[in-house]
């Protein structure tokens, strides 16, 4: 199968888990050009992904705040964020 036929079928067939799994990765890494456009496609027809993208979007802004606390507070909110976020991604993976 040539490259750019899988990248076509990546676009075409792109679920909310795949989803929600790019817009994870995308915290991390650059995403490619076809991961990219299949994610964006995928937000412009599902409204539970673009939830889960605006919820990703607050939790990160937490983090980046909780990275310049001082480390006392960033220590015993990063023990209760790991507990809260854990519980929260397995909230919204269940109702994709
Ligand atoms: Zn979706």
């Amino acid at each position: 199968m040539s490259k750019i036929l899988k990248k076509l079928i990546l676009i075409m067939n792109l679920d909310c888990r795949h989803a929600a799994g790019l817009m994870s990765q995308g915290l991390d890494k650059q995403l490619s050009i076809p991961e990219k456009i299949a994610l964006r496609l995928h937000l412009l027809i599902c409204q539970a992904c673009r939830r889960y993208r605006r919820q990703l979007n607050v939790l990160q802004r937490i983090f980046h705040h909780l990275a310049q606390t001082d480390s006392y507070d960033k220590i015993a909110l990063s023990i209760f964020s790991a507990e809260r976020l854990k519980a929260f991604r397995q909230r919204l993976l269940k109702n994709l």
